[in-house]
């Protein structure tokens, strides 16, 4: 079966267009996202950031100043927007569920938990006043599986359907190439920042799925600025962005250089 030839760039169509690019917490803007972002801004594209979390319940092993992790994060997050050329970041206003159960003494929802219709308005309220053209959210399988992850999944389909959002792209990983790099990753030890590594059938989406391949080796290094800008997800141990940022400039423009996403029809 020949399969339907990929869409090459992030946005066609007139500039410029906006596209709201709905994630989890800071930093995941950058890992599935930051090189098609980078590219939607350079091209003169509005590109707005919304996050459902301030990624609070992260590993770090720094000890966070005034407001503890989510301020931080929050920061590396505004720092992360502006190498990409993002022009305006939103916050949902969840808690970040993290990967076990934990008290969140400042009263938000986990994301997680929250009703799909109230987040879902929330993030719609976003798109219509943004206009938006393009949402971006994530895969089925929430990528690896994370539950926040999942719910962005979720709340982005509603949103775009409440918001009238003409394309909705779910951000993945052609689950054909990472399952021999989760295998290796086994091996080496635990590095994704999740309590395990899922089952090679539950993660990302599969290739017949994907719609978008990008090319984003381009704008490489404001990919790896922005990863750059997430320092306290570099430390906790062994983790995926500590990984990411220490490959050799050849390796980094083969495992960072693509982006893929999948267009709800
Ligand atoms: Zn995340």
């Amino acid at each position: 079966m020949t399969r339907p030839r990929r869409q090459r760039r992030f946005v066609t169509g007139p500039v410029p267009q906006t596209i709201v690019a709905f994630h989890a917490h800071p930093d995941d803007e950058a890992l599935f996202t930051g090189g098609s972002l980078a590219q939607a801004a350079a091209a003169g594209h509005r590109v707005v950031l919304v996050v459902a979390t301030s990624g609070e319940a992260g590993l770090s092993d720094e000890e966070s100043a005034d407001g503890g992790l989510g301020s931080r994060r929050w920061c590396e997050l505004e720092e992360s927007a502006v190498v990409l050329g993002v022009a305006r970041i939103r916050h949902l206003g969840y808690a970040d569920s993290g990967s076990e159960a934990q008290a969140h003494p400042d009263g938000a929802t986990p994301f997680a938990d929250a009703d799909v219709d109230e987040a879902a308005h929330r993030l719609a309220d976003i798109l219509t006043e943004e206009h938006a053209d393009v949402l971006t959210s994530y895969d089925a399988a929430g990528g690896y599986g994370h539950p926040d992850h999942r719910q962005v999944h979720v709340v982005a389909r509603r949103a775009a359907a409440l918001a009238g959002t003409p394309e909705l792209l779910e951000a993945t990983v052609d689950r054909r190439l990472i399952v021999p790099v989760l295998r290796l990753l086994r091996v080496a030890g635990r590095v994704l920042p999740v309590p395990r590594i899922p089952d090679d059938t539950e993660i990302f989406a599969p290739s017949e799925l994907i719609t978008h391949s990008i090319d984003v080796r381009d704008h490489l290094d404001a990919k790896l600025a922005a990863l750059r800008a997430h320092a306290s997800q570099a430390t906790g141990g062994p983790r995926t962005i500590t990984l990411l940022l220490g490959l050799p400039r050849p390796l980094a423009r083969i495992v960072l250089g693509r982006e893929w996403f999948c267009r709800v029809e």
